[in-house]
């Protein structure tokens, strides 16, 4: 049976009872080979692998969620990209102008 190496396993929250939906019942299952558990203390403080960066990260109580992942995600910001400012176009037109000025 395929094993994770170094018993580094990728885990996902199921629930117990899947039709239940107040149920706080979880079990964690690793989707990429057979290891499962129903405790929770079982997988903390090991290591697992984050499902954002895929990074190996020791798994703690704020971690175990859904689709745990080692905090990556409250650091990563998404930039969006400025919109030039006026200012910055005009002197960009004008050192293209003096770029193609010293050319001719
Ligand atoms: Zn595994
Ligand atoms: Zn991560």
């Amino acid at each position: 049976m395929k094993h994770c190496k170094n018993n580094i396993h990728k885990y996902r929250r199921f629930r117990v009872n899947p039709g239940d939906k107040e149920s706080k019942r979880y079990f964690y299952r690793c989707v990429r080979c057979p290891h499962s558990t129903y405790s929770k203390e079982m997988i903390l403080d090991r290591m697992s692998e984050c499902w954002l960066c895929g990074r190996t990260f020791t798994i703690t109580v704020n971690s175990l969620q859904l689709k745990p992942h080692c905090g990556c995600k409250n650091r990563v910001t998404i930039k969006t990209p400025q919109p030039l400012k006026p200012e910055t176009v005009d002197l960009l037109n004008l050192l293209l102008e003096k770029v193609n000025n010293g050319l001719s």
